[in-house]
């Protein structure tokens, strides 16, 4: 196992997951998108190639270059509601605090490709600022942490940032959204653990993962430590062609997450960023497969699927319709095998 990430796409080539044919049209990928893959990620890889689920995210891909016209710089509008630079402030009770945008590893699908990688960590006065917002807008009860990955900063810059978090009486919970735990497992270490637990706040983390792979046993343990430390789990995942966009897939990962003790939150529609295009299903296809999921896994196992809308107008819920009002009180409900009810609503 590589002890450093692979960063360039001569390194990727090296590492016999990128095709030595296939250099040039890399280097222009990489001009434009960032390349970093852990050695965790590396060791995850089980079939060497561009069909491995593991290796589909990280490793730089020629389609890449491949702009569709509904491809946006800003696929979800975060510049649409940012009163001061790292800050957004979309929805009244909650803000994401973007702490760095530097990340452990990068995705090649990222809905933030346009922005991750380049400035590094906020600079101390915009910390300032933003947490000036935070303070003086008593709305906010929960402030995101999300980047880049928050989890890249050492636990003293992070637990700094939780001390002052802590002191602003009307925020009441830190949501850290991180792949960290799961891409780079040693770095959940003991100062770590500790820098998220702050005296008063409530702390939930947020896990990015996309497949049963990268659940490796470091992993694993990493996410034993969280929730041994009392930290509540959850976790986010993209619905992706070619790593994950199938049922059983699925499943699996889903499964796997419960078993670690991570409740599956939100699967995510593949955002319109550009030059990922090959990784986005219809949403069709997404409804169609967490129409299979549902009654087939734990529904303690099912996330919500969502689409983040383009401009800013947040997240929406495309989950399948089960239930229909087709006149005053009268509903038909369709099960989780596609049979239909009527069910009459006493209250209507
Ligand atoms: C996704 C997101 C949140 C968090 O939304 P939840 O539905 O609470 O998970 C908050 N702010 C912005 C700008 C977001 O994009
Ligand atoms: S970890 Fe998240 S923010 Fe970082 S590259 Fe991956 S998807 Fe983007």
């Amino acid at each position: 196992m590589p002890e450093r990430p692979l960063t360039t796409v001569s390194q990727m080539i090296a590492a016999g997951l990128a095709p030595s044919g296939d250099a040039a049209r890399l280097e222009q990928v990489a001009a434009g998108f960032r390349i970093r893959m852990t050695p965790a990620m590396r060791a995850a890889v089980q079939t060497d190639g561009p069909a491995d689920p593991v290796a589909a995210q990280f490793v730089p891909d020629p389609r890449e270059l491949i702009t569709r016209p509904e491809e946006l710089a800003d696929p979800i509008g975060d510049e649409a509601h940012s009163p001061v630079p790292g800050l957004t402030h979309r929805y009244p009770d909650r803000a994401i605090l973007h702490i760095t945008r530097s990340c452990e590893v990068y995705c090649r699908f990222c809905f933030r490709r346009e922005v991750v990688g380049d400035e590094g960590t906020l600079p101390a006065r915009e910390i300032d600022a933003a947490l000036a917002h935070i303070a003086a807008t008593p709305a906010i009860r929960e402030v995101i942490l999300t980047g880049g990955d928050p989890l890249v900063l050492s636990a003293r810059r992070i637990a700094a940032v939780m001390a002052r978090l802590d002191g602003i009486a009307h925020v009441d919970l830190v949501r850290i959204h991180t792949r960290i735990p799961v891409v780079a497992p040693g770095r959940i270490d003991p100062a770590m653990l500790a820098a998220l637990r702050p005296a008063r706040l409530t702390v939930w983390l947020v896990l990015h993962s996309n497949h049963a792979n990268e659940l490796t046993p470091d992993a694993c343990a990493a996410l034993a430590r969280l929730a041994d430390a009392g930290i509540p789990l959850l976790s986010q995942t993209v619905l992706l062609r070619g790593v994950n966009a199938d049922a059983d897939t699925l499943a699996d990962l889903f499964r796997a997450l419960i078993r670690n003790r991570v409740k599956p939150y939100y699967l995510h529609h593949c955002d319109l960023a550009r030059g990922t295009g090959h990784f986005r299903t219809s949403i069709t296809e997404g409804q169609e497969i967490m129409a299979r999921l549902r009654g087939r896994i734990s529904g303690t196992c099912l996330p919500q699927y969502v689409l983040d809308l383009p401009g800013g107008h947040g997240k929406v819920p495309l989950d399948p319709g089960h239930a229909q009002q087709v006149a005053p009180g009268r509903w038909l409900i369709r099960d989780w095998r596609g049979k239909t009810h009527d069910y009459r609503d006493p209250d209507a």
